[in-house]
């Protein structure tokens, strides 16, 4: 039975309805029957083949939240109907050093939901049985989808790379990661202060938890906020005063980057980092185990993404409001 769903079939053009023949279940595979699926801007980034990495025509797609519709003959872990998420991968080698070491978000052989696969803007999905979670009662499925790719991307450093409850953490772009880096900071304890190139942001950023807001594409607001922040995160798609932030680090703090600019070079002096022993690094999504902690977190905390949900076959107008600017502050497609 063929699979229906709206794909890219080249780069930067609106997306038209797919379908293709999955083949046989695989023995560790699951197949999805979605609900959700949020726009993650990655999703973006692909169908504009920003990183060179896509493989057209492709179903995008990877905040992923539905019911279990199929299970392989090896898994035994799920039961149809049963309500799971999955994120970014849909499977990893298993036999690399870094998936031995679990961490599989840093496979040298992943396998990402939607490239060189078929993705969540469709009414099924499949994945390793592996790498689909299952997902706390308390969480709202909606508002659960972003979490699988978004949310993890912003935990895991806050979670991996040090930070203290003690910590003043910024959060550059209050968009999809970014709001949600706002309300894990704010939930670990930490002083927040939002870093964002819109003003109208300035009131719902401290709705969501930020402490502070300053507008960073100000240079003297910037320049104001020198030796502050323990820790950065930096979520803009767009290139950035890398300068600028690391200045608004303290000593010993860390600028950590999860948005993917393509373009962006990281030009910072080298004396302004040894100087006061300030460091520069990059984080990518996070591990499964991580993914289910950070669900687990999420629900204790209650803290799920704020979503606008648009129709699945609205696809090409919700693509389009999230390039804009306007989503507040994640598109969840409904199918
Ligand atoms: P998004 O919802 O579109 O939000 C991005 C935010 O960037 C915007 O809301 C905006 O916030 C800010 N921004 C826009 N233009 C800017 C500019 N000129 N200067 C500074 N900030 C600007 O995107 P997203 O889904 O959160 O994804 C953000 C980035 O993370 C993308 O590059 C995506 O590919 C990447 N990503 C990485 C990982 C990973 O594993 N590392 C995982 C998922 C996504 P303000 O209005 O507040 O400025
Ligand atoms: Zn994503």
């Amino acid at each position: 039975m063929p699979i229906h769903g709206h794909a890219a079939y080249a780069a930067k053009e609106t997306l038209k309805r797919y379908e293709y023949q999955p083949g046989e279940l695989g023995p560790n595979e699951v197949e999805v029957r979605v609900d959700f699926c949020g726009i993650c801007h990655s999703d973006i980034h692909l169908i504009d083949d920003d990183w060179g990495m896509s493989r057209f025509p492709f179903i995008p797609g990877h905040e992923i939240i539905g019911s279990v519709a199929a299970v392989g003959t090896e898994v035994s872990r799920f039961t149809l109907g049963q309500r799971v998420g999955i994120g970014w991968l849909a499977g990893s080698c298993m036999e690399c050093e870094w998936c031995i070491r679990g961490e599989d978000n840093l496979c040298l052989k992943p396998s990402p939901t939607c490239v060189g696969r078929n993705g969540g803007y469709a009414e099924l999905v499949r994945a390793d049985s592996r790498f689909a979670f299952t997902i706390p009662e308390q969480l709202d499925s909606a508002a659960a989808a972003p979490l699988l790719c978004g949310g993890v991307t912003v935990y895991s450093p806050l979670r991996n790379l040090g930070v203290k409850p003690w910590h003043t953490v910024g959060v550059i772009g209050i968009g999809g990661l970014g709001h949600l880096a706002i309300k894990f900071a704010r939930a670990f304890g930490c002083e927040v202060i939002a870093f964002s190139t819109s003003l109208e942001k300035e009131k719902e950023s401290k709705t969501l938890g930020a402490h502070r807001f300053v507008l960073g594409s100000d240079p003297d607001r910037l320049s104001g906020t020198a030796n502050s922040c323990d820790f950065i995160l930096s979520t803009a798609h767009t290139d950035l005063d890398w300068n600028g932030y690391v200045r608004a680090l303290r000593t010993k703090g860390t600028l950590c980057v999860v948005g993917a600019p393509p373009e962006a070079l990281l030009n910072v002096p080298a004396v302004a980092l040894l100087l006061q022993e300030k460091r520069l690094c990059g984080s990518a999504i996070g591990s499964r185990a991580t993914i289910q902690e950070m669900l687990t977190f999420a629900a204790r905390h209650r803290i799920g993404a704020t979503v606008e949900v648009m129709p699945m076959p609205e696809v090409n107008a919700a693509l389009d409001h999230v390039r804009s600017g306007k989503a507040r502050y994640r598109v969840v497609l409904k199918t």
